[in-house]
């Protein structure tokens, strides 16, 4: 009884595909391309995000829910490509994303969520490796001649992913991206326009937090005009 209803679940709520190419873009950010041909019809949002079902086979549904950024996604290829960062550690998400390999099956919900580009007289970019991703696909869908600022942090110098409009790049060299200062002084440091436009927060909670203090704070912006979307924060396990 136990087999077929766990596959209707599966089957229900997750498209399914498989991991064709794997592809080093840092040190410890692996592109995973996952193909299939329940992804042809997928729709997709630059900026918004997938929950893949990794883990340990254990449970109704087998594993446990990840959440990663689509890095890119074209309707007419039946692929996505996502790009994980490795935290290190046993974690289920860090783990896949240093195991995974072509001819791996890997399910994942439908692409999801509200942290993608508005309309705005400039758009603001601040994150750390995880929010990279995300901000790839969102800067990717910003018509040529929008107006761009941002800072995004890596850990060393060669640890940042390329990413379509230059954003300036902030070394934490060690220190943890949690609570990072090095993020928010980066951010103090641009030379912004006098009125507000809208900031894309995203990464590390506490960061997040600090960034849109200096914002509301420093800059008097208004709380409506930054975006915030927590990715992951110390002790909490697969935020969102
Ligand atoms: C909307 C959204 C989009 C995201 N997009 C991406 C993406 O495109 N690429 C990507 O790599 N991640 C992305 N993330 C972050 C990713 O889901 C988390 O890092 C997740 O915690 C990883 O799962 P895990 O099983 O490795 O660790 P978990 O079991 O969730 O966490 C265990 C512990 O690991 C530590 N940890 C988790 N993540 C990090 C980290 N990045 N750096 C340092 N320590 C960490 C924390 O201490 C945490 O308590 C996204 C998250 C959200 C909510």
């Amino acid at each position: 009884m136990r087999q077929p209803l766990a596959r209707r679940v599966l089957d229900r709520m997750f498209v399914r595909g498989e991991v064709v190419e794997v592809e080093r873009m840092t040190p410890r950010m692996r592109r995973i391309r996952i193909a299939g041909e329940a992804l042809a019809g997928l729709s997709w949002t630059p900026g918004q995000h997938v929950r893949l079902l990794v883990g340990d086979g254990r449970g109704l549904l087998g594993g446990v829910l990840r959440t990663y950024s689509i890095w890119r996604h074209d309707p007419t290829w039946e692929a996505v490509d996502l790009i994980g960062y490795d935290h290190g550690g046993d974690a289920p998400g860090a783990s896949w994303v240093r195991s995974a390999a072509p001819g791996q099956e890997i399910s994942f919900t439908r692409p999801e969520g509200s942290f993608v580009v508005k309309e705005a007289p400039y758009h603001v970019f601040a994150g750390e490796e995880t929010a990279s991703v995300a901000f790839g696909a969102m800067l990717r869908a910003l018509p040529e001649d929008a107006a761009v600022y941002g800072a995004v942090e890596a850990d060393g110098p060669g640890e940042h992913l390329d990413l379509p409009r230059k954003l300036v790049r902030v070394c934490r060299d060690g220190a943890p991206a949690a609570g990072s200062r090095a993020l928010v002084d980066a951010v103090r440091e641009l030379d912004l326009p006098d009125r507000p436009g809208v900031a894309y927060l995203a990464g590390e909670a506490r960061t997040i937090q600090a960034v849109r203090a200096h914002l509301v704070g420093e800059r008097g912006w208004s709380r409506r005009d930054v975006r915030t979307k927590p990715f992951w924060t110390p002790g909490r396990r697969g935020l969102d």
